[in-house]
């Protein structure tokens, strides 16, 4: 997906691989927002949970297992 940084105004591209990683990590830490850091000026851009859904489309929340000793 391609960003515009919000702090330097250039685009820059994020990778399928780092959308997915950042799903996986927004879930795991129930986090809405990822830090994209902008290569040309090294700054955070804040990408929306909503935002990188829609550019990883087959991407699917993994079902943590619970132990099976904990009730619902
Ligand atoms: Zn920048």
């Amino acid at each position: 997906m391609q960003i515009r940084c919000n702090h330097c105004n250039k685009p820059f591209a994020l990778k399928k691989e780092e959308i997915v990683a950042a799903l996986d990590s927004l879930q795991e830490q129930n986090l809405h927002h990822y830090n994209a850091y902008c290569p040309h000026c090294r700054r955070a851009n804040r990408i929306s949970r909503a935002e990188l859904e829609h550019a990883a489309p087959d991407w699917k929340p993994t079902k943590k297992e619970s132990h099976p000793s904990e009730s619902e």
